[in-house]
This record gives structure tokens, C-alpha cells and sequence, in this order.
């Protein structure tokens, strides 16, 4: 009961004003459901559940939106965004439906929603519907960045019913049909950058006050409420956990595809994952999603649309700040760029090896990626088993071929200056051994990312309901450090299938 709720009524798509969400059923499906994967940890310790409870009935009937957990009351939130730099007015949960918060045993408020459960007031012209192949997608995308340590949505569930759903894939007129699918999904907040937006273009200035309070009370602690500055406080924390979120991103080369700012979320953690994609071979302009014709969203410009989006959300609380603030505000903003480049810093110089920091370490960061880009080496093994071979090898220009990745980049006419510089480099390492070293760097380089090819592989096969990679996959990605025989056998560290160069990803989900 803090935020004024519009009731439910007949669930037809509008207009919603005065409220931040509105009251609606999920649809239940029409035919058979099926659980395909649930995420244990997530149901055990986040949600205080027995993993044995995900082969229940009741569980599969809550978890697909066939049943409301009793004293729910379902909601879908209204919120706004720029989509590819345009303000679109309002969007909302146009799938979703947030079926109640938990606190748990560490007190920790999560907040659990439905993806794929049916039409709310947002649905424009949609069906409120997801399809099988991008629920796993999400599901798999979201626990994997996760176990890679970064801040993100989670994923307790995925299920998947008879009913169809029709999508054009490929933009070409096309229609597939599909199968419906549903996750759940938990965050400890799902507002976004758009929340507030919404709000502000809707001069709706007493209920931006109060949203904008309610964050700041719920999910700010540091901030101090009381304070006149809090607004300020506030948006200077934004600014510097997205410069966190996008290095982050980078430092794995996770490109999220929809940089749009209602998907970027006020906890500046990772969601709505749709046509994103993992770097193979070291491009800045990699754009994951074939629908985003002029590339603004490609890799290389996620850490500037991440600027773009907080200038979006300065320019929702303006009315709320005074002129002053304002001003200090765009100063604040202005912080965006030495903030995310020091952060970028900072991770690449762990992903080499470095301890403490060195004059020339941004030269060796920005050389060696060069070096990849040249060489279109891939990014994840590169680094990987740059943490796995010895100084003496390097040193000897001995590289083993199972280090293909390595010997991509080695092909390079600078690749031995660039190692000479490099072994001087770890000279500097205090009390370290190479041992150690490679201890650490093993540490923050992946061996396993979700390429698009192995969440294809595992799609295709679940379309025949053969859920078996999907849940392998899981597996394998909740351990992206440690080398694992089935994950090996799978080639998950191989270079990827020539059939993936072809592989695309669209908005269609
Ligand atoms: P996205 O870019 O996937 O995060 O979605 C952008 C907006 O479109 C959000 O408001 C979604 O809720 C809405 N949307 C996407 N797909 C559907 C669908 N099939 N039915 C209803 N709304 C949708
Ligand atoms: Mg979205
Ligand atoms: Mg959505």
C-alpha cells in the first residue's frame, strides 16, 4: 500500500495515469506446462525453498502464472523510457507481472515477477507472451552473470507450455509458431531509469517524489534520507554503479543488445536480457542484435549510452532540484567518463595479472587489445589462457596449441614487443610467483561464457523438448572459472562452430 495502485479492470490496453502500477491477473496457458530448469540456489537461498518443492504441482502451477500465490495481489508497473534515443512514452510491464516480494533469512526484500505470463494494460500490441528459445536465453544469461560477478537479475525458473505463440524472427513477414514460455525472475528492485521518467513527462511530480523517496529509502542506505542533498546523493551513487555496471560488461564482453533506459534498472544491475550477446572475436563494434541497424548499441558504445541514460534520468529529477543542484548535478554527470574508464582500468590490469598499478599499464591494456582486434582473436580465451600459460613459455614464445586463442594474437608482428613489456611488467608484482599469478587470473577470466552458439544448441534441442544442454549449461556456467570435463567435451572452450558465424539475434522474443 505505499504507491497508489490502479484497480483492476477489464484487462484491456491504455493509458495509465496517477499510479506506478496497475492490479492484473497473469493469463494462465491453455495447454500442458513443463518445467525446464529451476535455478537452486535461487529457490534455496534466496526464496528459503527446499530445491524438492520445483516438483510439485503447486510450484509449476505458481511459477507459469496458473495459480496466484494466496495474498497476491499480481501487479504490472507503469514506466516510460527512451527506446534507441527517442522518448516512446509509455511502455510498462507489458509481459510481466511482479507476484510478491520475500524477505528472507538474511532479510534480504527480493521481489518476484512472472516474464511471459500475459497481457497487461502495457502490452501495446503485443500478446504478453514469450517464447521458449529467448526464456532460456534470459534464464541462462542472467544466472551465468551472476556466477561472473555481476551485478544482475536472477532466475528461479523456466517453464515452458503447449500454448502457441507466433513470432517473425528474422523481420522477414514471416510468421513461426512458437511455444509460450515463462520465467521467474527475482531482483531486489525491478524500477527503472523509465520509472522515473514516466513520471516526469507526465508532470505527475508527486508521485516522481514519492517513487523517487521510496528508492532512495529502500535500496539507498547509504544515502541520507533526511538530507536536502539526498536527490543529489542519490544520482551521484547511479552515476558511479553504472560507470561500475558498464566496465563490468565490457570486462566479459557482454554486450546487452537494448540500451534503452527502461532497461537500464535504478540498482544499476544487469536486466531485461532479450538479443544480447558475448564478444567472440575482439571487436568494439560488435552489435549483438541484428535488429539495431546502426549499431547504437554496439560494445564499444555501451559505456557512452550509459551516459546518454543518466542524463535521461538528471533530466527526471529536474523537477525536483533547484537550480544549484542542478548545476552540480551536471557536474556530477560530468564524473561519468573518469569514473568508468578508471573502473575499466582497474578490471583489465586484474585480467592481466597485475598487482598494484603501473604507470604504462593503461598503454599495455589499450596494446593488447589492439593486438586482438588485429588479430580478431577471441576475447574470452585470450585472456583465458593468457591466465593459464606460464611466464616461461611466453618468454620462449612457446605456445601450445591447445592455446589457440593465444596463438591467434601471437601472429601479430607486435605481439613479441608487447610480451616483453608485459613479462617486465609482472616484474613489478610484489611478493608474487607465477603460480600465483595464474591463480588470479584464472580467477576473473572466464573459461565459459554463454556464446550465442551454445545457447543455440541447447534451444534447438529443447524445442524438441530435450531440456538436457539447457540444464548442462546451467551447470557449466555456474563454475565459468573452473575448467570441467563435461563442459570440455562440449567444446565450450574450442573455437566456436563455423554454423555460429551465421547465427543472429533479434528484438522478435
Ligand atoms: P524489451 O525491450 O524487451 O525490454 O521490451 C520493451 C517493451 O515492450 C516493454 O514495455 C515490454 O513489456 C514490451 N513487450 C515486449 N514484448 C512484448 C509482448 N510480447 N507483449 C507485450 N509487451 C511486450
Ligand atoms: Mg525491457
Ligand atoms: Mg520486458
Amino acid at each position: 500500500d505505499t504507491f497508489p495502485i490502479d484497480p483492476i479492470q477489464e484487462n484491456y490496453v491504455r493509458r495509465v495515469r496517477r499510479c506506478i502500477f496497475s492490479a492484473v491477473y497473469p493469463t494462465p496457458f491453455h495447454s500442458r506446462v513443463q518445467l525446464v530448469a529451476v535455478s537452486q540456489d535461487v529457490l534455496e537461498n534466496i526464496l528459503d525453498l527446499d530445491s524438492s518443492v520445483a516438483e510439485t504441482g503447486d510450484f509449476l502451477q505458481i511459477v507459469s502464472g496458473g495459480r496466484i500465490v494466496p495474498g497476491s495481489l499480481p501487479l504490472a508497473h507503469r514506466y516510460g523510457g527512451h527506446q534507441f534515443g527517442i522518448w516512446a512514452g509509455q511502455l510498462g510491464d507489458g509481459r510481466a507481472h511482479l507476484i510478491g516480494a520475500y524477505t528472507n533469512r538474511y532479510g534480504d526484500r527480493w521481489e518476484l515477477q512472472l516474464k511471459g505470463s500475459g497481457k497487461t494494460p502495457y502490452s501495446r500490441d503485443g500478446d504478453g507472451r514469450a517464447v521458449l528459445r529467448s526464456s532460456i536465453r534470459e534464464f541462462l544469461c542472467s544466472e551465468a552473470m551472476y556466477y561472473l560477478g555481476i551485478p544482475t537479475s536472477r532466475a528461479a525458473s523456466l517453464v515452458v507450455s503447449d500454448d502457441g505463440v507466433w513470432r517473425d524472427q528474422f523481420y522477414n513477414g514471416n510468421l513461426n509458431k512458437e511455444r509460450g514460455a515463462v520465467v521467474l525472475r527475482v531482483a531486489k528492485s525491478w524500477f527503472r531509469i523509465g520509472s522515473l521518467e514516466e513520471l516526469a513527462f507526465s508532470q505527475e511530480l508527486d508521485l516522481l517524489r514519492k517513487l523517487l523517496d521510496f528508492v532512495i529509502q529502500e535500496y539507498f542506505p547509504l544515502v541520507d534520507a533526511s538530507s536536502s542533498y539526498r536527490y543529489l546523493d542519490f544520482f551521484s551513487r547511479v552515476v558511479s554503479q553504472t560507470a561500475n555496471l558498464m566496465s563490468l560488461w565490457i570486462s566479459v564482453g557482454f554486450a546487452h543488445g537494448v540500451c534503452n533506459t527502461d532497461n537500464f534498472s535504478l540498482l544499476s544491475i544487469t536486466i531485461d536480457y532479450g538479443p544480447f550477446g558475448f564478444m567472440e572475436s575482439y571487436d568494439p563494434n560488435f552489435v549483438p542484435n541484428t535488429s539495431d541497424d546502426e549499431g547504437r548499441y554496439k560494445i564499444g558504445n555501451q559505456a557512452s549510452i550509459g551516459m546518454f541514460n543518466l542524463n535521461k534520468l538528471l533530466q527526471a529529477l529536474s523537477p525536483l532540484l533547484s537550480p544549484r543542484e542542478k548545476h552540480l548535478a551536471l557536474k556530477i554527470l560530468e564524473g561519468y567518463p573518469d569514473l568508468y574508464y578508471n573502473r575499466f582500468a582497474e578490471l583489465f590490469r586484474v585480467k592481466l595479472g597485475f598487482l598494484g598499478e603501473s604507470e604504462d599499464d593503461g598503454l599495455l591494456i589499450t596494446l593488447f587489445l589492439k593486438l586482438m582486434e588485429d588479430t580478431k582473436a577471441d576475447f574470452t580465451m585470450t585472456f583465458r589462457q593468457l591466465s593459464e600459460i606460464t611466464q616461461d613459455q611466453l618468454a620462449d614464445n612457446n605456445i601450445p596449441q591447445e592455446f589457440w586463442a593465444l596463438r591467434d594474437v601471437a601472429v601479430h608482428t607486435s605481439f613479441s614487443d608487447w610480451v616483453v613489456l608485459y613479462l617486465l611488467r609482472l616484474q613489478k608484482n610484489t611478493s608474487d610467483s607465477d603460480t600465483k599469478r595464474r591463480q588470479r587470473m584464472t580467477r576473473v577470466n572466464p573459461r565459459y561464457v554463454l556464446r550465442n552458439w551454445m545457447a543455440e544448441s541447447a534451444i534447438r534441442k529443447a524445442e524438441m523438448n530435450d531440456f538436457t544442454e539447457v540444464r548442462l549449461l546451467q551447470q557449466v556456467l555456474q563454475k565459468p572459472f573452473q575448467m570441467q570435463a563435461k563442459a570440455e567435451e562440449a567444446g565450450y572452450s574450442l573455437r566456436p562452430p563455423s554454423w555460429a558465424k551465421n547465427l543472429k539475434v533479434s528484438c522478435s522474443s
